[in-house]
């Protein structure tokens, strides 16, 4: 089938990728540069965590997010064999700690470790409750470590903490790499035309229209995210800040979250002694700078967190909007000849690849396509 995808974010990347793999011919539109732009996805810190993130989000997040975990491996597997290489240019050694050495996307399979300072082991209480309420996660999957074993997993964690919480199965990506390969994978294709700098005015059942032209497919999938509002009134940005941190003086090799009853931060290891420190989540769609009131708390808590941040180098901040929709669920809606897949809200990067394989296989199967997530495909009853 002859399909555009409109907007590459990580979404339209992840699936124009799934559909160029079946045979599809792929045209991919969108208003920024191939190697950069506005996209949240170049913001994102990359976490792939669908049991942290149960603690504030529905039980669905988590069954996509595991339906995805495998994904993200065959993905990784995938693009090695297109071999981009781009891995090998700067982070050998960061990615030969995880268990994929030759991975493109940087994927790190270490597992995430949740602690909280003694004055605020209420609010670490309660994560833990919420992950065993909701998930009944067994004994692998959810681990309380004590002094000693956080020591062995993080020895310099042990200093200031005596207990943490393990999470084996999270892991994270580098945003940038997996949009960098995903385009390398894709513009390698010669099913694949992309259309780079070329916002979309308009779209609709078989078409859309661009730089003044008029283009007819089998389908169009909007993939456009926060650039979808127009056409999808109920989307809102929810603002989210972060901060790139050099600090030779830490060496953290998992993802931390630090719970915190006002600001929980999560630390994200990135080759080359680079932490990023994020994020904020704020009801806006203000695309400004970092405000000082954000980066007084993200670093604060940081410098709390492990006292060699203090001596870090604030190498840049971050700032987005999520695409979220009322219920900060992700939803797939359609009609006959269009596809619109928005709301990734903060978990776009975990349920990418997952949402992808659902909609290429709702294309292949039609209608009677039953999805293991039955409220995620539903008929665009009133175009918006
Ligand atoms: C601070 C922050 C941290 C985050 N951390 C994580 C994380 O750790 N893990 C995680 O899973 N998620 C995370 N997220 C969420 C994640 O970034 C988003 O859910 C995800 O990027 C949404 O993907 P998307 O493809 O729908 O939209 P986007 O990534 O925003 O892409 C939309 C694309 O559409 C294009 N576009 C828009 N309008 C048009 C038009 N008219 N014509 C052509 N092209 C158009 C844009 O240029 C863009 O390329 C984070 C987000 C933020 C802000």
């Amino acid at each position: 089938m002859q399909i555009a995808v409109v907007g590459a974010g990580i979404l339209g990347r992840m699936l124009a990728w799934q559909l160029s793999q079946r045979g599809h011919q792929i045209s991919i539109f969108d208003r920024d540069p191939i190697a950069n732009g506005s996209a949240a996805a170049y913001t994102a810190a990359g976490m792939l965590t669908p049991y942290s993130e149960v603690a504030t989000a529905e039980l669905a997040i988590h069954a996509m997010g595991m339906a995805s975990l495998p994904l993200w491996s065959a993905l990784a597997d995938e693009l090695s064999v297109v071999g981009s290489g781009r891995c090998h240019a700067h982070c050998d050694s960061f990615c030969a700690q995880s268990h994929q050495p030759d991975c493109d996307l940087c994927l790190r399979q270490l597992g995430s470790l949740i602690v909280a300072h003694p004055g605020d082991r209420a609010d670490h209480r309660h994560f833990n409750q919420q992950v065993l309420n909701k998930l009944h996660p067994t004994a692998e999957q959810f681990q309380q470590l004590n002094a000693a074993q956080l020591a062995e997993l993080e020895p310099e964690l042990a200093d200031r903490f005596d207990e943490a919480t393990y999470l084996p199965e999270e892991s994270w990506v580098d945003n940038e790499q997996v949009m960098a390969c995903l385009a390398d994978a894709l513009l390698a294709n010669p099913e694949v035309s992309w259309f780079p700098e070329t916002p979309v005015q308009q779209l609709g059942p078989h078409r859309l229209r661009a730089a003044e032209k008029e283009h007819h497919f089998d389908w169009v999938i909007d993939c456009r995210g926060l650039g979808a509002k127009t056409d999808w009134p109920q989307l809102r940005g929810v603002r989210g800040e972060l901060l790139w941190l050099r600090a030779p003086e830490v060496k953290l090799n998992r993802l931390v979250r630090l719970m915190h009853p006002r600001y929980r931060i999560y630390v994200v290891p990135r080759p080359d002694d680079i932490y990023i420190i994020g994020a904020t989540q704020i009801e806006s769609d203000s695309m400004g700078p970092i405000t000082v009131r954000s980066s007084l708390e993200l670093l604060s808590a940081a410098y709390s967190l492990h006292p060699g941040f203090g001596e870090a180098e604030i190498l840049s901040t971050r700032v987005n909007c999520r695409p979220a929709l009322p219920d900060n669920l992700p939803a797939i809606r359609w009609e006959p000849g269009l596809i619109r897949v928005n709301g990734l809200f903060r978990h776009g990067f975990l349920l990418a690849p997952v949402l992808a394989r659902e909609v290429v296989r709702w294309l292949e199967a039609g209608e009677r396509y039953q999805s293991p997530f039955p409220e995620l495909i539903q008929p665009l009853a009133v175009p918006a």
